[in-house]
């Protein structure tokens, strides 16, 4: 029958551009990240003081060494 063949191209092409516009939508996405990803990042001692003794990055909320247990100053 003509009338369901018609019918039935219709959802396939339908089908098929659902399926361009995800595609599209994921590779856009997956750029973006990728341009975050390229940002320069600040350094993990960023916000760490660092322990006089043994040199280690500690959190400033910490009031001793994670590390060698030393007394941080500050
Ligand atoms: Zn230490």
């Amino acid at each position: 029958m003509p009338g369901e063949l018609a019918g039935y191209a219709l959802l396939v092409a339908a089908g098929i551009g659902l399926l361009a516009v995800l595609v599209i939508l994921r590779r856009e996405r997956r750029s973006v990240e990728a341009e975050r990803r390229d940002l320069p990042v600040a350094p993990a001692t960023e916000g760490m003081k660092l322990c006089p003794t043994c040199g280690e990055g500690n959190l400033w909320t910490d009031a001793t060494c994670i590390y060698c247990g030393s007394k941080l100053p500050g």
